[in-house]
């Protein structure tokens, strides 16, 4: 006889926990299987950029007070290397306090997983869930734990594992930007507390999201020249940046020095060899933490049900982080299918008609998201002749628009259901 639940959930990452956080307290059998053992995930050196909406979600799910070190992002300055046009996203003119925050993936996941340990959930640490079929009106789950095999019979399997358990099975539609994203803490002379930069070049977007005495960096790059960049020294990697970030992000742009205009990937200048410094806006770049690389793809699941199962998260849609939508996506997800959930009688929860309910809920917001990221790494990521200027004068409109550009700060902050 295999053991039962109302809801299993595929994955305790941060949108697995976020889902499982939003049914607690309800008297459902929900259970959560998480393949690590350890609880909290200590080594995911990625920071996230979370949307104001997302702060909301997380207030509702007691998580955000447990998170340590948030930094508030309060303007969004968004900028094309080579050119002057550019646009600023300001909290104040939306009447929010803070358009977003900046934290590490770790200290999400820490949070959620307290939350977690507080509530009447059920959650099974290095349970990896090897096999997911359905037949006989539910979902069974067949998984590893603590050496033994066991089955779990779920009215509702809610897949939220990154992308991995039904992709040999269900392939997902990916579209490879050949880009890689280097991410890092680095420092500067002037950092500025709750300024983040969006910096589109032709090699790829990059960005710097304010965090505590710096900002965390993600440089996207063709995949070798990523691998290589982590190779170079600090002073190297530095003299880079310095130039790749140019001088945008000042006040007042400035003309910039002869090697700082050019839409390609220089290599970068003997180490020590800046006798007068680019400006950046940010000053100097004076340190530069540990590098890592992660590959970049566009993945979308082609169905987000199947009978008695639903994916959410990044197993549902990866995207770029170009715009740091991919979590802010998920936990909408998670937080919509609690709704969806809640509103079904426990009988009906996994129906045909529930999972519809949640297909149709979700589609205008995932295609925004997948078609916003999607439009902005291929529309920026370029040097084609024409698309510069009609970049730039696209971006210096968008900075006169008060309307167009709330609407942008609104999508981003809430999403296309927001
Ligand atoms: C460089 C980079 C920067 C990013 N920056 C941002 C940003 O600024 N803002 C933003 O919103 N998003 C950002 N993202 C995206 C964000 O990290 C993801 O959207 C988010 O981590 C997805 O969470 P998830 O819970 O769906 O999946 P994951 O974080 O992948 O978690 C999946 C979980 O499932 C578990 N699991 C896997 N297989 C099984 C199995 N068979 N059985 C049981 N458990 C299993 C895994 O151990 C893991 O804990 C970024 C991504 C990258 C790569």
């Amino acid at each position: 006889m295999n053991e039962r639940c109302d809801v299993a959930i595929v994955g305790g990452g941060p949108v697995g926990a976020a889902l499982a956080l939003a049914l607690r307290g309800n008297d459902l059998k929900v259970v959560l299987l998480e393949a690590r053992e350890a609880k909290i995930n200590t080594t995911d050196p990625r920071a996230l950029a979370l949307a104001y909406g997302s702060r909301l979600l997380l207030q509702r799910l007691d998580a955000w007070p447990a998170i340590p070190n948030v930094s508030g992002i309060r303007e969004i300055k968004v900028t094309q290397k080579g050119s002057r046009g550019h646009t600023t996203l300001r909290a104040e003119e939306l009447n929010v306090p803070e358009m977003g925050y900046v934290l590490p993936y770790t200290a999400l996941h820490a949070a959620l997983q307290q939350a977690l340990h507080q509530s009447d959930i059920c959650c099974l640490y290095g349970a990896a869930v090897s096999e997911l079929n359905t037949a006989h009106g539910c979902a069974t789950l067949t998984y590893q734990h603590q050496g033994t095999q066991h089955q779990l019979d779920a009215r509702l399997a809610v897949v939220a594992d990154g992308g991995k358990l039904l992709e040999a099975a269900h392939p997902p539609q990916i579209t490879d930007y050949g880009q890689s994203g280097l991410i890092a803490h680095v420092n500067c002379t002037q950092a500025r507390a709750g300024m983040a930069f969006e910096h589109f070049t032709a090699q790829g977007p990059m960005a710097l999201l304010p965090y505590l005495d710096g900002y965390e960096l993600v440089l996207t790059a063709a995949h070798q020249k990523a691998e290589e960049m982590l190779t170079w020294d600090d002073t190297t990697f530095l003299a880079f940046l310095q130039t790749h970030f140019g001088d945008r992000g000042c006040d007042t742009l400035l003309a910039q020095p002869a090697d700082c205009g050019s839409s390609r990937l220089a290599a970068p200048p003997a180490p020590g060899g800046y006798a007068t410094p680019c400006r950046s806006g940010v000053g100097a770049f004076t340190a530069i933490g540990k590098r890592s690389c992660f590959p970049l793809r566009l993945k979308r699941a082609p169905d987000l049900t199947f009978p008695h199962t639903i994916l959410i998260g990044n197993a549902a849609q990866t995207l770029h982080p170009v715009a740091g939508q991919g979590f802010n996506l998920g936990l909408r997800d998670a937080w919509e299918l609690a709704q969806v959930i809640l509103d079904h009688a426990p009988d009906n929860i996994g129906s045909a008609a529930m999972c519809k309910t949640y297909r149709d809920a979700r589609r205008l917001d995932r295609n925004a998201g997948i078609r916003f990221t999607d439009g902005l790494v291929r529309l920026f990521s370029n040097d084609l002749p024409l698309l510069g200027p009609m970049r730039s004068a696209a971006l210096s409109l968008l900075d006169h628009l008060p309307l167009a550009k709330k609407f942008v700060a609104r999508r981003m902050m809430f999403g296309a259901n927001g």
